[in-house]
């Protein structure tokens, strides 16, 4: 199967596999487990911040670092289309008891100004606002990258305000390879950064959350709270590991292959794909009205090619670790022959049970 669903389908490579096997291992909710303690540092010292801690998931280090961040009662300030107000089951609500305040931005991109207009002079009938949180790359924004001088400007008027900064950077790697910026430039602005090895890094599980040596001992007791406090996590840790070293740069190559995924969906007759809007790994199109994108999604699974539908009419393919240049052009050459097939005369249009919808 060429799996273009999700960056989060990949296979641990055999490379990874043997590094896990050999990892060395202790109690990590004890502080004794050596590979949570190095991937822990190694990653602090990347993003040029005081310390780490790893999570099982982006979920929890976004919403650690909320419940961190904040007190019940208190605002959270976010784009409409975040991940952590979309698709984390309303964490801030359940987990945090805040508030939050949308600003509608431009494929997940918002600008200083934008802050600044949702902000709330004192007063004390208003709840009190907290954080900001950003996400680089965009998940629903299409892979949509966050350009570096906004994010100055929005943490100038952060700082002005007494509002702390997150980022939710679940492809925050990707933003880097794609721009050339480091991480610890890109990660500079922010208090708080929640980083995946589970995406387009393609360690099997793990995310985590750095700040400030203080916040983060703060944000281990939510860790604790949350449940996800975890004995010999060393066996996942060592992917992790492994992936931040050898498969950051390798993102480039996902990155030119969904270039050349988007250009060719573009040649396919009845296929509408913004170029503009494919700045990293993902890429979103477009079926006609009367072609429902689970159509075209069921047909394809049938020949192999998982792609997910994400609306009546749209789809996403992502690239990833598992995906060649070859089976780019194998995808397409399906993808080409199903839409013939859909929008010939003879063929009349039918209903399809789509696969599960997932926006991971
Ligand atoms: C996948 C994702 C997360 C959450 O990661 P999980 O490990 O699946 O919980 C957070 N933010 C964004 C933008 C994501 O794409």
């Amino acid at each position: 199967m060429i799996d273009l669903r999700s960056d989060t389908v990949t296979q641990p490579t055999p490379e990874m596999r043997q590094t896990i096997a050999q990892a060395p291992v202790g109690d990590d909710v004890l502080g004794d487990d050596p590979t949570v303690n190095e991937l822990e540092e190694t990653v602090a010292v990347l993003l040029g911040k005081e310390a780490a801690v790893y999570m099982p998931s982006g979920t929890m280090t976004n919403q650690v670092a909320l419940r961190a961040h904040t007190e019940p009662g208190d605002e959270i300030i976010l784009e409409s289309q975040a991940h952590i107000y979309f698709y984390e089951a309303g964490g801030p609500a359940a987990l945090s008891g805040v508030m939050c305040k949308l600003i509608d931005g431009q494929r997940g991109i918002f600008t200083a100004t934008d802050l600044q207009a949702a902000l709330r002079p004192w007063n004390e009938h208003y709840p009190r606002t907290k954080l900001v949180c950003l996400e680089n790359t965009h998940n629903r924004g299409g892979g949509s990258i966050f350009p570096l001088s906004e994010i100055y400007a929005i943490a100038q008027v952060c700082q002005d305000n007494d509002l702390r900064l997150h980022l939710d950077g679940a492809r925050f790697w990707n933003a880097c390879v794609a721009t050339g910026i480091s991480e610890a430039e890109y990660a500079a602005p922010f208090d708080t950064v929640s980083v995946c090895f589970s995406k387009g890094l393609g360690a099997p599980v793990g995310s985590a959350l750095v700040g400030s040596k203080a916040f983060i001992q703060r944000a281990r007791r939510f860790r604790k709270m949350f449940g996800g406090g975890m004995r010999q996590a060393g066996i996942i840790a060592a992917g992790a590991l492994y992936a931040l070293r050898h498969h950051r740069d390798r993102l480039a190559t996902d990155h030119s292959n969904a270039q050349r995924l988007a250009q060719g969906l573009q040649a396919i007759d009845g296929i509408t794909v913004n170029l503009d809007h494919v700045q990293t790994n993902l890429v979103y199109f477009d079926t006609p009205n009367t072609m429902p994108a689970t159509t075209l999604a069921s047909e394809l699974a049938a020949l192999g090619v998982g792609v997910l539908p994400t609306a009546p009419n749209t789809l996403r393919a992502v690239t990833n670790l598992m995906v060649s240049q070859a089976d780019i052009d194998t995808a397409l050459d399906k993808i080409a022959t199903t839409m013939a097939k859909l929008q010939s005369p003879s063929m009349p249009a039918k209903s399809a049970t789509a696969p599960a919808v997932s926006r991971y």
